[in-house]
């Protein structure tokens, strides 16, 4: 990086890492707000929400939307107030007494003042089979696959509310869906367990984890362990969904904030981690209840602290 990029690329008040509902959230308040405000995105603006099938809890919305739906209209929402959207992946994230510079697989930018929204992504089984039938048999996302699956039968891992809810959303196409799960009690909330619990399709395997995946070409069976019973025995299924968790996507920062043991980014309240001018919202960060809701609370909370905080160091800032 020579300075004559950094230079050329300055002036940005707010730079927002990743485009999911924290991220497009702290993009309308900001820009709202009159911070010049960049937004980096990787892959697919509206982050995870884009994967999920049915959203029918985000408030205001009675009908049930989509994520695509959500997404698409935050996304809309932030360009109506001008922020920048660029498609580029963050690789760093260096600091430079009050400045930030952000740099990307394309530039180098300097900011301000920095908004960490970069979400979690699935975490993986780690069994044998899994990473060779990804894509053949095995998914990660419902929405994406679930239609190839009609008539057939499917399992979904976990028993969490991503697990049962992406379960159910399975049960439109599949003929069978065995829910496998490591204990005997869901731990998805009532009102997701009380909808499973009458759906005639599906079928649980209690107290049993997948111990590996095999197949011809495509996934045909499911090794499983009964750890009550301390048996093994097969499962024939069709596809399996993985849904037993996130892991935080804290690359950039991990070593310089303070993180959960589970290493979720931890913030005070107003969103503000311990780097002055870093503020994280959404998914990454340490909190009790992630929604889509909850993230648009975080981003617009991170918005308002930077610009805030800003003001507060205007005096530093040329
Ligand atoms: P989660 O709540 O952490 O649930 C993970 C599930 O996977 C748990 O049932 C867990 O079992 C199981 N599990 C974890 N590691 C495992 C392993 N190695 N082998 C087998 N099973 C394993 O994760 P999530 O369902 O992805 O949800 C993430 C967050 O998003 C949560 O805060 C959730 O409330 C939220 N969310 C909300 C909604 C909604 O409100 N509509 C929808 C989706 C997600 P144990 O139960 O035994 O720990």
């Amino acid at each position: 990086m020579t300075n004559d990029e950094v230079i050329k690329n300055t002036n940005y008040d707010l730079a927002i890492v990743g485009a999911g509902p924290a991220g497009l959230s702290a993009a309308i308040y900001a820009s709202r707000g009159g911070l010049k405000t960049v937004v980096f995105e990787k892959a697919l603006v509206g982050g995870q929400i884009v994967v999920t099938a049915e959203v029918e809890n985000y408030p205001g919305f009675a009908e049930t939307l989509t994520g695509f739906d959500i997404a698409d209209k935050l996304k809309a929402h932030a360009d109506k107030f001008g922020a920048e959207f660029k498609l580029e992946e963050v690789k760093a994230i260096g600091v430079e007494g009050l400045c930030k510079i952000i740099e990307t697989d394309k530039g180098t930018y300097s900011t301000k003042s920095v908004i960490i929204a970069t979400g979690a992504h699935p975490r993986k089984l780690q069994v044998p089979g899994e990473q060779k039938y990804t894509g053949r048999g095995v998914s990660y996302c419902a929405t994406c696959d679930g239609a190839l699956y009609r008539d057939k039968i499917v399992a979904v891992v976990g028993g969490g509310d991503s697990a049962i809810e992406e379960a159910i959303f399975l049960t439109k196409f599949a003929k069978k869906v065995y829910i496998i799960h490591r204990r005997d009690k869901l731990r998805a909330v009532k009102v997701i367990r009380d909808r499973v619990f009458k759906n005639k399709k599906v079928e649980y395997v209690w107290d049993s984890v997948v111990q590996g995946i095999d197949g011809g070409d495509m996934v045909e069976t499911l090794h499983i362990y009964n750890r009550k019973l301390d048996e093994i025995s097969d499962l024939k299924v069709d596809g399996v969904f993985i849904y037993i968790g996130i892991i935080p996507n804290n690359e950039l920062v991990e070593s310089r904030v303070e993180l959960d043991p589970r290493g979720f980014i931890q913030t005070d309240e107003d969103m503000h981690t311990i780097i002055p001018g870093v503020f994280a919202a959404g998914d990454i960060i340490h909190k009790t209840l992630r929604q889509v809701v909850t993230a648009n609370s975080d981003g617009a909370t991170a918005a308002f602290s930077a610009e805030k905080w800003i003001e507060e160091n205007s005096d530093k800032f040329d």
